[in-house]
């Protein structure tokens, strides 16, 4: 059994959450109480409003709180990696700045760990406050994600979570610029564990993710795990061949050995725009795989820290997240 002894790191990302994050904190603190070691790592997704100057003073009042500020918005899954990157504790914990993920859980996940569990994850039992189609969309994404990449992530699972310091220095071997975080850490394996748990009305403010965003992940998470959708041409094309050719074989009958007029016109347009559909969604599957190429290829950073709470406030200094950099030199001619 492993002791509770080692750090603990709880890694929150935070997106104007000014109004949230000090409430939070305070939650965290009294939950924490009890373990002897712990940090509280903030990852400031390039918020707009206070949420800087809200954690600076933090970090002041509270030893244990340490930030990092991003430069701009590089999304929910890129601060969790940042805190994965940055966390120093032998299990890490996520959980979402806003309160819907109620701290008070975190005893029963160390607990788990405790018990040898490397990976702890949360799934939230159905939510009534909950929007229709945030339900919905959820069920729908998870079930399609099952059954195109062969991952078992459930309905409902959460970024809330602990993991064991093997588990994380894993997935911080993943040079992946657009990792699916939920799906990397299914598909990694080691000992995982399920806990139930209510999710909670949210403090303040709104919902940071929009539907842009929402899109964004579902796409992210079907091809990053999966290239089935491109085999969809290869059917789509079969279904479009064997369609032509008993489409094909009617026409020829209707020529040659039936005199009806030939009224080719609405044939043609539904043709048209069928092959064209098709066409336009192949080519979009297609696209979207080649873009998520292109963008690997120029292995940029996946995200650029602007500040934290190391760096003395009068400080400007910028750190990117790559960690093997490249010298390039250009020939002279
Ligand atoms: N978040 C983030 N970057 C973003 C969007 C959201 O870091 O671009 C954070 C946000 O501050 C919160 C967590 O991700 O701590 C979950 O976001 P939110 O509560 O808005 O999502 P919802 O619960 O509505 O799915
Ligand atoms: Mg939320």
């Amino acid at each position: 059994m492993k002791s509770p002894d080692g750090m603990i790191s709880i890694v929150v990302p935070a997106y104007n959450e000014e109004e949230n994050l000090p409430v939070l904190v305070h939650r965290l603190m009294a939950v924490m109480e009890p373990y002897p070691s712990f940090e509280l790592l903030i990852v400031d997704d390039g918020s707009s409003d206070q949420t800087r100057y809200v954690l600076r003073q933090l970090s002041k009042e509270y030893p244990v709180v340490r930030f990092i500020s991003f430069s701009k918005n590089f999304g929910h899954q890129m601060a969790l990696r940042a805190g994965y990157e940055n966390a120093r504790g032998k299990a890490v914990i996520c959980l979402d700045a806003d309160l819907q993920h109620p701290p008070e859980l975190i005893p029963t996940l160390i607990q788990k760990w405790c018990e040898g569990y490397d990976v702890v994850y949360t799934v939230r039992q159905p939510d009534p406050n909950l929007s229709w189609f945030k339900r919905n969309s959820s069920k729908y994404f998870y079930t399609l994600l099952r059954n195109i990449s062969g991952l078992t992530i459930e309905d409902g699972a959460a970024d809330f979570r602990l993991l064991d310091r093997k588990v994380v220095d894993t997935l911080n071997q993943f040079k992946e610029n657009d990792l699916f975080l939920r799906g990397a850490i299914s598909w990694v394996g080691f000992r995982q564990c399920r806990i139930l748990y209510e999710p909670a009305a949210r403090y303040a403010g709104r919902s940071k993710y929009s539907l842009r965003k929402m899109m964004h992940l579902a796409a992210m998470g079907i091809t990053s795990f999966s290239t089935k959708p491109l085999y969809l041409s290869v059917l789509l094309g079969f279904g479009m061949f064997l369609f032509a050719t008993l489409f094909g074989a009617e026409v020829l009958y209707e020529k040659y050995f039936t005199n009806t007029t030939v009224s080719g016109w609405t044939s043609l347009i539904l043709l048209m725009v069928l092959i064209g559909g098709v066409q336009f969604i192949i080519i979009g599957i297609i696209g979207i795989y080649l873009g998520k190429t292109f963008v690997e290829v120029k292995q940029r950073p996946a995200y650029i820290i602007g500040d934290t709470s190391e760096i003395e406030e009068t400080e400007t200094t910028w750190q990117s997240s790559a960690t093997d950099k490249e010298q390039f030199y250009l020939p002279l001619t």
